[in-house]
């Protein structure tokens, strides 16, 4: 399986010319990679200005969030339908940080990715474990409720990042035992849900204070299939060697 590595900018960088000098840097940093996509997660408005001149680089252009109607009177939204007319490939949806400061649940969660498929968009769905709360009990009800009425050819196209939120920018990462712990029981639930071959092949990321150092355990010996990596995604050479480095 192809590796994925997904920046995620958050709500960075401050202007257009900075956001292009980031993604200008990464597109540079990276035209030798091979076994590898790479897709950059900028801020929505940044997305129209980020271009892919180059069709044989394996960068994409991915979303941080979407809506779950295609358009109407639904004031500050952005729909997928508006997202894959930009050429957006994949779509961030549950990030922790959304869930966590604006309310979103699972029941949000699965209408984002329904829409998300119905757009042809590839869908990210992030779960992940509070500091103290059971990774097995949680992750299990987010992929539960979030897959509701997701069929068999759509989740072929889904791709799952376990990011404990205890892990996200705090400079403490998850072991790759844990790491592994979690992969191992999120395809188990995907098993049960579907069936193995869909299980085996759902590509897996690890997210939560990534950085060059530490990014190679994941894939080698937490067996994951990826990263997502937020803070360390927008010093574009940082980024380049965690790219170099798996
Ligand atoms: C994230 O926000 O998805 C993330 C992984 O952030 P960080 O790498 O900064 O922990």
């Amino acid at each position: 399986m192809k590796l994925l590595i997904i920046a995620n900018w958050k709500c960075n960088p401050m202007t257009q010319k900075q956001a292009e000098r980031i993604f200008g840097t990464v597109k540079k940093g990276i035209r030798n990679i091979k076994n590898m996509e790479v897709v950059i997660c900028p801020p929505f408005l940044y997305l129209s200005g980020l271009k892919i001149e180059n069709s044989k680089l394996k960068i994409q252009l991915g979303a941080q969030d979407c809506f779950w109607e295609n358009n109407g009177p639904y004031t500050g939204e952005i729909s997928p339908e508006m997202l894959r007319n930009l050429r957006v490939a994949y779509v961030i949806i549950g990030h922790s940080e959304r869930r966590n400061y604006f309310g979103e649940t699972n029941e949000m969660i699965n209408k984002k990715l329904l829409a998300a498929f119905r757009a042809g968009l590839k869908p990210v769905l992030c779960v992940g474990e509070k500091e103290g709360e059971d990774m097995l009990l949680v992750v299990k009800e987010q992929i539960e409720e979030g897959l509701k009425g997701i069929n068999k050819a759509q989740a072929e196209e889904l791709v799952i990042a376990y990011e404990p939120i205890w892990a996200i920018g705090t400079g403490s990462p998850c072991s790759s035992d844990d790491a592994m712990r979690a992969t191992l029981f999120i395809r188990q639930t995907i098993t049960k849900i579907y069936n193995r071959k869909i299980a085996e092949e759902v590509p897996i990321l690890y997210g939560g204070s990534v950085n060059s150092k530490i990014a190679a355990d994941y894939i080698k010996e937490a067996k994951m299939n990826g990263l997502l990596i937020g803070g360390s995604s927008l010093a574009g050479e940082e980024f380049i060697k965690i790219v170099k480095n798996v």
